[in-house]
């Protein structure tokens, strides 16, 4: 029966484009399947409101080889609308699921509604200069970015969950050998609030005084690219921005921040953005909802003591 998908390889992600998917339902009336693969942990997830969740069961634990399972499933149930997680997994995934439908497919949108018999899309273009609107026919899939819509709500509904075997299973990948991503610090994109650094700050030495700051406000640190890939002050993955990590915290700080398209591009959805930067012109204000103008040195000491009375 035709209906609306969910799938993403990270079952936080999941619960968010439930949500998503629960919007769509309402103009198109249509069921809203959630698919999950392999050893995926269901908890969470069978309590929203989603119509029926789907188990795929196979031997492998890559959740590429399950791109030609996914969909078949889509072909047989008619599905109009699939929503994937922008993760690289979920992208690669989708792209592949698209081309087998021949359907279209947006990624990284940022909206999605249906209207006129089409999904309509936003998405960011030119590291968030511009809003692209599109109107894709349906079946019609879209990628969506982490955090960019809330997570379902657990509901009094318990959904039914149904095992399928997963057909068509691709085993074309053989893993030799697998080691950890060894990180310098935790998941930028998770964390609730950042005290992010940019080039304002004179020396490395000065990033103790930032570390105090973040630590008054319980907070992550982020930087500018030019802080991780210029400088070296920090690490890579500590850069947010259209190259670097996207992030959507309760609060992003800026602190010697410019505020470069391409780094608004990351952090522009924080809930509460503030910044300081000693030019008034510096176009982070335009972003941000609280401002202070004036010299960092100044300013952060004066917080950070006001911050721990
Ligand atoms: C293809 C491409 C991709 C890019 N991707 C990214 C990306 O993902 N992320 C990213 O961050 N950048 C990216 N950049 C770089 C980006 O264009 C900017 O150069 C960068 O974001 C600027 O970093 P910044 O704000 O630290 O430095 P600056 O732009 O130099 O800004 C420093 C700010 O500090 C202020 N300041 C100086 N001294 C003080 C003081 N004492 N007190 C208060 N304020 C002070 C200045 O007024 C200024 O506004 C990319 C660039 C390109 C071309």
């Amino acid at each position: 029966m035709p209906g609306i998908l969910i799938y993403s390889d990270n079952i936080t992600l999941t619960k968010q484009l439930i949500t998503a998917g629960l919007l769509l339902k309402e103009k198109m009336n249509q069921p809203v399947y959630v698919i999950l693969t392999g050893e995926q942990d269901l908890t969470g997830i069978a309590n929203t409101a989603a119509d029926e969740v789907f188990v795929l069961k196979g031997s492998n634990p890559w959740p590429e080889s399950y791109a030609d399972a996914i969909a078949n499933f889509a072909s047989t149930e008619q599905i109009s609308a699939g929503l994937f997680g922008g993760t690289p997994r979920g992208k690669d995934i989708a792209a592949k699921v698209a081309a087998k439908l021949g359907a279209g497919l947006v990624t990284e949108a940022q909206s999605v509604e249906f209207d006129d018999g089409c999904l309509l899309t936003t998405r960011l273009l030119y590291g968030g200069l511009a809003v692209a609107t599109e109107e894709v026919k349906l079946p019609a899939l879209a990628t969506i970015a982490p955090k960019t819509f809330e997570e379902a709500g657990s509901s009094d509904k318990q959904t039914e969950v149904i095992t399928i075997e997963a057909a068509n299973e691709l085993n074309q990948i053989t893993i030799g050998e697998t080691c950890p991503v060894v990180r310098e610090g935790v998941e930028l994109s998770a964390a609730n609030r950042i005290v992010s650094v940019g080039r304002g700050v004179g020396k490395k030495e000065d990033l103790s005084m930032i570390g105090e700051l973040a630590q008054a406000f319980d907070a992550e640190i982020g930087c500018t690219r030019g802080i991780a890939e210029d400088y070296h002050w920090l690490p890579v993955e500590r850069y947010i921005g259209i190259s670097g990590q996207k992030v959507k915290p309760d609060m992003y700080f800026g602190v010697g921040v410019s505020g470069q398209v391409q780094h608004l591009a990351g952090m522009r959805e924080s809930k509460v953005i503030v910044a300081i930067d000693m030019n008034e012109n510096a176009p982070i204000f335009e972003a941000a909802d609280y401002g202070i103008v004036g010299d960092l040195y100044e300013v952060v000491p004066l917080l950070i003591e006001a911050l721990k009375s």
